[in-house]
């Protein structure tokens, strides 16, 4: 596996990959890396000739200075990772590298009312951070498939939603949620848990497959979202949100009218044990 820091090194390494007629998939991550984003590596694999992952713990992206502080770190056991999983390049860039204009910025991304429900809502100006590395990242790679995980639902609408604004070529694969034996979605915070919170974070999952068990079944759609949340804060849970909406083109509309043949997802976040946990799952249809 080739590891570059600096993205001139690597976008000269890509331009010879390109004239040579190899597809490139890339894979943007924040490192701690699970199963989960090797899934990610995998199909990547699957489908180009060439594998590109990026570990950067992207500092515009987190709202809370705490959550950046204690963002998990594992850089030795990441690249094992990767060459486990024939990865061909690895990015990782520092701050400096990313930022040399510096961390502030009047750039703007129009994500629209999508910017301001769920994570958005939770996390100011989150979704800006992300589009503006995500953008950054793309200039560098260039890929032919950018490939991230429906864990981060939102994240994959926003980048939908990057790529029309920035007329990118770049098609956006969008893979399944890996989850813990258990049903938890695997995640890097996860590692932050104490082992009773971990044991009780399942409850996350459970909140999902009931609501997904009771769809259309009499419950009033908005009922089971209400009934998961008081479930959640009974079990320990502060949860921020249990939302159902349906996917409209590339935006989530809060479900207030019966679906029809729309797809629509459940979407949670809570906090358990001082750690923010995310996950969604798909009631009907598919995205
Ligand atoms: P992160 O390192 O958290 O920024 O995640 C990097 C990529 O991995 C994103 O596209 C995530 O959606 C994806 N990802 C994170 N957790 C999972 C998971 N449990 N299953 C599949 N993909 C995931």
């Amino acid at each position: 596996m080739y590891l570059f820091k600096r993205s001139s090194d690597l976008k000269k390494h890509l331009d010879l990959v390109r004239k040579s007629n190899k597809s490139i998939g890339f894979v943007p991550t924040m490192g701690a890396l699970h199963a989960g984003h090797l899934s990610l590596i995998q199909a990547t694999r699957q489908k180009n000739d060439v594998v590109v992952c990026s570990i950067f713990v992207n500092p515009t992206q987190f709202n809370d200075p705490k959550d950046f502080e204690k963002y998990p770190i594992t850089i030795e056991e990441d690249i094992k990772k990767l060459n486990n999983v024939s990865t061909d390049i690895l990015f990782l860039p520092s701050v400096e590298e990313m930022y040399p204009e510096g961390l502030e910025s009047d750039l703007h991304y129009d994500f629209g009312d999508l910017e301001t429900i769920l994570e958005g809502k939770f996390r100011p100006g989150h979704f800006q951070g992300v589009g503006r590395i995500v953008h950054k990242l793309l200039d560098i790679v260039q890929p032919d498939q950018l490939f991230m995980g429906q864990k981060d639902l939102q994240q994959c609408l926003i980048i939908r939603r990057l790529l029309a604004i920035t007329h990118s070529p770049v098609k956006l694969v969008v893979c399944p949620t890996e989850r813990e034996k258990d049903g938890l979605a695997m995640s890097s915070r996860n590692a932050r848990l104490s082992p009773a919170a971990r044991k009780k974070a399942v409850g996350i999952y459970q909140a999902l497959l009931h609501i997904k068990d009771n769809f259309g079944k009499g419950l009033h759609f908005m009922e089971g979202a209400h009934e998961a949340f008081d479930t959640l804060k009974k079990q320990g849970f502060e949860p921020e949100y249990v939302d159902i909406l349906r996917v409209d083109n590339d935006t989530l509309v809060p479900l207030d009218q019966p679906p029809g043949n729309a797809t629509v997802v459940v979407a949670v976040a809570a906090w358990l044990d001082g750690v923010r946990l995310i996950d969604n799952m798909i009631l009907q249809g598919s995205l």
